[in-house]
């Protein structure tokens, strides 16, 4: 312990009163923080982008590292795993050569080949705005360039009708033979943002890039008067395999059950545009803050409490798979995986993905927060964050659902900084993480028990993950064991 906590731990020993748990030092060494928001900064503004397997995602990594040791926790080191694949966007190029010449303002999609040296050249096609519009064109769409005009998001629930068409609409494209396809941006503004549309760590089959949407329905509008539209496409992607990488973590040991561990993570990669502060700066600012607090409030849970930042998150889940696996002997141990990756709205509840037994376990955890403790927990489950490899690994699993209206607009783009911050917001937030996580390691019961092979798969039937794990062409992975629990049990 450096003789800063010691100090810091002086000062706050008085917080906690004859009677009180050890759990309301905690929340009161979060309410006088003073490092939240120079936190915050730091990961958003000095060091900025951090893509997976980048050396901006490794100066990340000695930052996080450097800043738990000074926080004084128990333990912590990088583990390091490999990325199959590196992709990064070269100098995009989209231009319309007919019936008038403009520059096109476009990103590549994440993923997706790199076109040849001098691009394709191709006449474009209106592939509608639906998963379906494209395979009814059929023939007609051969060696095109299709373009694709989704709708415009508005919630959190359009992100994914917007994902979903673009999975299909990519697929279509490819399968029916076109050249190439252009998303035309679901927001104005000439916002561009990146995702994949692949998460079993596979290159897209056809090169596409995304449009503004400015730009994207004056094509759009070229083609509806019947206008032919002739495109150059140059997308240099470059794309390497096997880049290190590492997840961060770091670890405060429990007073009575130090075997028995609770994990708080989330992802400290992000893509490259923004700064990555609401996706997902604020959250790992609240996973080192909740680890300062416990550690200033000089309380111990009963647990062990592990606090986790995951790279490779964006690219497909890899930095928590990596974990999984390498941590898979001790999984039998995981009371419970808290994950945080929904921006800096209010937490309306946590998802406890399928396992309606948690709730009261949670319920009394959360206690200690009043009033203000989340009232909207549900059994609600979800594919698309750090905690799914836990969860087909039987630990029981929590994501923090958050109010969501200020996420969906900088999602992903060159808007989401520091900029979509309002003060004191972020302090509620890790107020009840650290409830959470503290709460469920100090509970007297264990918090729930890992499932085994079958109980995950009836959890996966139950919840409809299967479906969408068989969209996403994840399901191949279960099923041969390449991810998730092992049939025997171990
Ligand atoms: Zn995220």
């Amino acid at each position: 312990m450096t003789r800063r906590n010691l100090l810091a731990l002086a000062g706050l020993a008085p917080l906690l009163r004859a009677g009180d748990a050890p759990v309301h030092a905690v929340l009161e060494a979060v309410a006088r923080s003073e490092s939240i928001d120079p936190t915050l900064r730091q990961v958003c503004d000095e060091l900025g982008a951090r893509p997976a397997g980048t050396p901006a995602m490794r100066r990340a990594v000695d930052w996080a590292l450097a800043e738990f040791r000074d926080i004084g926790v128990d333990e912590a080191h990088a583990e390091e795993f490999t990325i199959p694949m590196l992709w990064q966007e070269g100098d995009t190029r989209v231009e319309v050569l007919e019936p008038v010449a403009f520059q096109v303002q476009a990103a590549a999609t994440a993923w997706s080949p790199p076109t040849r040296r001098k691009g394709i050249e191709a006449e474009v096609i209106d592939g509608g705005s639906r998963a379906g519009d494209i395979e009814r064109l059929g023939a007609a769409v051969r060696d095109k360039i299709v373009l694709m005009r989704l709708d415009e998001v508005r919630t959190f629930y359009d992100l994914g009708i917007e994902q979903r068409d673009a999975i299909v609409a990519l697929r279509e494209a490819a399968a029916a033979g076109a050249a190439a396809l252009l998303l035309v941006s679901t927001r104005g503004d000439r916002l561009l943002y990146r995702h994949i549309h692949s998460v079993n760590g596979e290159i897209d089959p056809l090169p596409s890039a995304l449009v503004t949407r400015e730009d994207g329905l004056r094509i759009a509008r070229l083609l509806d008067a019947d206008k032919t539209v002739r495109v150059r496409l140059r997308l240099p992607n470059h794309i390497e395999h096997d880049a290190p990488d590492s997840n961060v973590i770091a670890e405060i040991r429990g007073r009575e059950k130090p075997d028995e561990i609770v994990l708080l993570g989330a992802h400290f990669d992000s893509w490259d545009m923004g700064t990555g502060c609401l996706d997902n700066g604020v959250n790992v600012t609240l996973v080192i803050e909740v680890a300062r607090a416990i550690v200033r409030a000089g309380v111990r849970a009963r647990r062990t409490i592990r606090f986790a930042l995951f790279s490779g998150e964006e690219a497909g889940l890899l930095g928590s798979w990596a974990y999984v696996r390498r941590h898979c002997d001790e999984l039998d141990r995981f009371v419970a995986v808290i994950v945080h990756d929904m921006g800096l709205g209010e937490i309306e509840g946590y998802a406890l993905n399928g396992r309606a037994e948690l709730e009261e376990p949670l319920r009394k955890a959360l206690e200690p927060l009043g009033r203000s403790a989340p009232q909207r927990n549900t059994t609600e489950a979800f594919f698309g964050s750090d905690h799914f490899d836990f969860l087909l690994e039987g630990v029981p699993a929590l994501v923090a659902m958050q109010d969501t209206s200020g996420y969906v607009r900088p999602y992903h783009s060159a808007a989401d900084t520091y900029n979509q911050v309002e003060p004191g917001q972020l302090r509620q937030r890790i107020r009840t993480a650290a409830a959470a996580c503290f709460g469920i390691a100090d509970l007297e019961e264990r918090f729930g028990p890992r499932l085994d092979r079958q109980g995950v798969e009836q959890l996966l039937d139950r919840t409809q993950l299967d479906e969408q794990m068989r969209f996403l062409h994840f399901w191949d992975q279960w099923q041969s064991g390449a991810r998730g629990r092992a049939p025997s049990g171990g």
